[in-house]
């Protein structure tokens, strides 16, 4: 059933108010009709919902509230080297459907990218529809680009951060840290060049930092936030049940 996201504003008893270019959605692309059914979520909550009036809003009723948690019990955030916006738009509707709780593009040495090519309301957007397709709870946050240095700043308030790195031999095993129960993991991927030796002199300082492999290939900048993540998937979900 299709999902709509809406802010807990847009709610007034048990009638929501749907606006904007999900309007659009409904009436044009779905050509749905009254009385059709629609999940609505705040982000809290998933509402099923019966469509009552189709105007330039989209009014609906709620009949339900459903209990449909689907996010991971960690929050996975990829701090990633500047991407071109392409590939980064690709990368971001990625890690939505594989549960990654925020995404920080990061300004680093190798990035060949420059800060204003990157179109932040374009990937909410984007952000906005991959999590109506994969039926997540809650939408992916994407934070604006940052430097290198207020990553890392950040360090700090994660348990587990682990830092993809090719060059590193002695690198921890990711079956290991999960099953630890880390709540909020920061994972760090480089830009295409990967990262600069000053970059790793000053990351391998931190105690909570986990150099870790990819496996023995050298992925793509794309690549890699999705194979972690999927990783991360894996062990925290599936080997779980
Ligand atoms: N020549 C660069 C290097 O060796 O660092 C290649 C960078 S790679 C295209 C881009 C980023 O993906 C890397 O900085 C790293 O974060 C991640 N990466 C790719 N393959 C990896 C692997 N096998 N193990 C760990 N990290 C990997």
């Amino acid at each position: 059933m299709q999902r709509y996201f809406i802010e807990k504003k847009q709610i007034n008893n048990n009638i929501i108010t749907i606006t904007g270019d999900d309007v659009h959605h409904i009436k044009t692309v779905m050509r749905m009709r009254i009385n059709e059914k629609v999940l609505v979520c705040d982000e809290e909550k998933t509402y099923l919902c019966s469509i009552l009036n189709i105007t330039n809003t989209v009014e609906v009723e709620i009949l339900e509230t459903l209990d449909d948690n689907v996010e991971m019990d960690i929050n996975v955030t990829v701090a990633h080297g500047l991407v071109r916006r392409e590939k980064m738009e690709e990368v971001v509707r990625r890690l939505v459907e594989l549960g990654c709780y925020s995404y920080i593009p990061v300004n680093m040495t190798r990035s060949v990218v420059k800060h204003k090519e990157i179109n932040i309301e374009r990937l909410n957007k984007i952000i906005k529809e991959a999590s109506e397709q994969s039926q997540r709870n809650k939408l992916m946050k994407i934070s604006e680009v940052i430097n290198f240095n207020d990553l890392l700043k950040m360090i700090d308030s994660y348990d587990l951060v682990l830092f993809a790195h090719t060059l590193y031999k002695d690198q921890v095993n990711l079956f290991t840290e999960i099953k630890n129960k880390c709540k909020n993991i920061l994972v760090i991927v480089g830009p295409e060049g990967g990262f600069d030796d000053k970059e790793v002199e000053k990351l391998i300082k931190y105690s909570n930092l986990k150099p870790v492999s990819l496996g023995k290939r050298i992925l793509r900048t794309e690549t890699a936030p999705l194979y972690i993540m999927s990783v991360l998937g894996f062990l925290g979900e599936q080997y779980d049940n």
